[in-house]
């Protein structure tokens, strides 16, 4: 199979519980390129006490957005990393137009070209369902839905055997913040991209296996290792 894509460089767009996280995860193992989530690397500086961590809980706890400057650190240092080289499943970042513009810089000073923007389209109502439904592994990070998408035994991993938790911002007062911030600040980036002919649209209230299949055909055929 031949390859259509020299790099794989990918931003998944969409809002809070769109399954940005659960395709990511399935994409990155198919097309063998990391999953860099800024949400997953907060919430680690969270677990681990850190003073970054410190400080973001209270923004995130609010569903308010961590200043540009910290994830922006956070992300070109991520990307500078090796596993990086190939490309990488961006979730969570860019989230407003000056994160966009980072994102340009760092990716013209490390060489690299983003190939495409896929838009996850949820309604708002099924998104309120996710999210209250969602829960997590605090130790592996494998995300579940106990409805649609729950775990073999109760509310324990699969692959870890402990109880999976709530996020402490999937209340449904912090949930609302979240969405309004996300129509306000992130839906315009959609435009901005679509400027840029990279976006695929994809619509995701159709069950996880639909949404993938949506999203490769979009993309072609997947890298050689
Ligand atoms: P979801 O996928 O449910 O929207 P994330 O895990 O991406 O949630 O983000 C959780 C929280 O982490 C956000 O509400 C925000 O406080 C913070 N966060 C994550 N990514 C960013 C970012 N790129 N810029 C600013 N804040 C961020
Ligand atoms: P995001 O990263 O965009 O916030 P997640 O991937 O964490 O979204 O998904 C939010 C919740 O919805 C999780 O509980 C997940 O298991 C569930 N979920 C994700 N995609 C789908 C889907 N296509 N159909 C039903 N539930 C889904
Ligand atoms: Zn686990």
């Amino acid at each position: 199979m031949t390859s259509i894509y020299r790099s794989l460089n990918l931003i998944l767009l969409g809002p809070p519980g769109c399954g940005k996280g659960t395709q990511a995860k399935v994409l990155s193992e198919k097309y063998h390129v990391p999953h860099v989530s800024t949400g997953d690397m907060l919430r680690s500086e969270v677990r681990r006490g850190t003073e970054l961590g410190m400080k973001a809980k209270e923004i995130m706890d609010r569903g308010e957005l961590v200043p540009d400057s910290i994830v922006g650190s956070m992300i070109l240092r991520r990307l500078d990393e090796a596993d990086c080289a190939r490309g990488v499943i961006l979730d969570g970042y860019p989230r407003n137009v000056e994160q966009a513009g980072v994102l340009d810089g760092i990716l013209a000073e490390l060489g690299r070209t983003l190939e495409r923007v896929i838009v996850i389209e949820v309604d708002d109502d099924v998104i309120v369902r996710r999210l209250g439904g969602r829960r997590s592994c605090p130790k592996c990070g494998r995300v579940y839905h106990m409805e649609y998408n729950p775990p073999r035994d109760d509310a324990t991993c699969d692959d870890c055997g402990i109880a999976l938790v709530q996020r402490d911002d999937d209340r449904e007062d912090v949930i609302r913040e979240r969405l309004r911030l996300y129509h306000e600040k992130t839906a315009p980036l959609v435009q901005l991209y679509e400027q840029r002919g990279l976006v695929v649209r994809v619509d995701g209230n159709q069950p996880v296996e639909g949404v993938t299949e949506g999203i490769v055909e979009a993309l072609g055929t997947p890298l050689n290792r």
